[in-house]
């Protein structure tokens, strides 16, 4: 499928494709051509997300993918392109939607990363929201609308094995923890893996809450701090995209647990965090977009 997208199907048989698939892969080379949103997704994000305003939100230029979740929210993503840039970096926020200020804080990145270009040329892709049927949900919840944490529903190696083991000996069954019935089960979780394969970043910066700290898993050196987070390995879960991304497929994966899952970092903060990550990306130590590490 993802040949017929990008070879020679006209945009408007692509749009009407990408929307019958809907969930099971993105119109991955046509974002800027896809269909306007069924609704303007600000009113209720703004309603549910800390820290949002509605000049954020409708400036953030949320584009429909055609992909869907399972109860049909869309899965949008943002490119923020940068002319001849090398590195290409994926933001995610909400792949738990009780974490309400991962979402927010990926928005406040992505106007960061429009408004404050750097001397680095990166090529930013955000999906903010991965899990809109949790963030929605009333209260939200960490799972997906079929019950699933995305974050353990990712292809590791023996995932059928340990997954199942870990959910059932670890974690007693909890709930808000399963892994769900196979890998990439999910039309969230596919949309991700999809962006990985298309879009092939160098780095995925995932936001999480409410830890506090930063986690890191891949091939290069873990950044030592942004902002007020250090660096705490707090360990490796099947299915996890960590695990997935920076164990697996080489691809550091550098996960944010935010302090706070209702409330964001003020600002100030959001932005050093912000520049922490610039800085760790452009130093020769990251080993970030080396040709020979993928
Ligand atoms: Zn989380």
């Amino acid at each position: 499928m993802r040949d017929a997208f990008g070879s020679s199907v006209i945009a408007g048989a692509m749009l009407l494709a990408a929307v019958s698939f809907a969930g099971a892969a993105a119109a991955e080379p046509r974002v800027r051509h896809a269909a306007p949103s069924p609704k303007p997704p600000c009113e209720e994000l703004l309603r549910r997300l800390p820290n949002v305003t509605r000049k954020l939100c409708e400036g953030a230029g949320l584009a429909d993918t055609g992909a869907r979740s399972v109860k049909g929210e869309p899965l949008y993503r943002v490119d923020v392109p940068f002319d001849k840039a090398k590195l290409r970096v994926l933001v995610i926020g909400a792949i738990h939607g009780d974490e309400l200020s991962s979402a927010s804080v990926a928005m406040h990145w992505l106007q960061l990363a429009r408004d404050e270009p750097v001397a680095q040329p990166v090529h930013w892709r955000f999906v903010p929201l991965l899990n809109p049927d949790g963030v929605l949900a009333n209260p939200p919840r960490r799972t997906n609308a079929n019950g699933v944490d995305l974050n353990r529903n990712f292809p590791t190696p023996n995932w059928e094995r340990d997954a199942a083991t870990y959910w059932e000996k670890r974690t007693r069954k909890d709930p808000r923890r399963w892994p769900g019935p196979k890998p990439l089960s999910e039309p969230e979780s596919r949309f991700l893996h999809d962006q990985m394969l298309g879009f092939k970043p160098h780095l995925i910066v995932a936001v999480h809450a409410p830890y506090g700290v930063l986690d890191f898993d891949g091939p290069t050196v873990p950044p030592s701090k942004l902002g007020r987070l250090y660096l705490d390995q707090v360990g490796i879960f099947p299915g996890s995209l960590g695990n997935y991304g920076g164990v697996h497929k080489g691809i550091p994966v550098v996960t944010v647990e935010l302090p706070n899952a209702l409330r964001t970092p003020l600002d100030a903060e959001m932005r050093q965090m912000w520049l922490d990550l610039l800085r760790w990306m452009s130093e020769k130590g990251a080993g970030l977009g080396d040709p020979n590490g993928r």
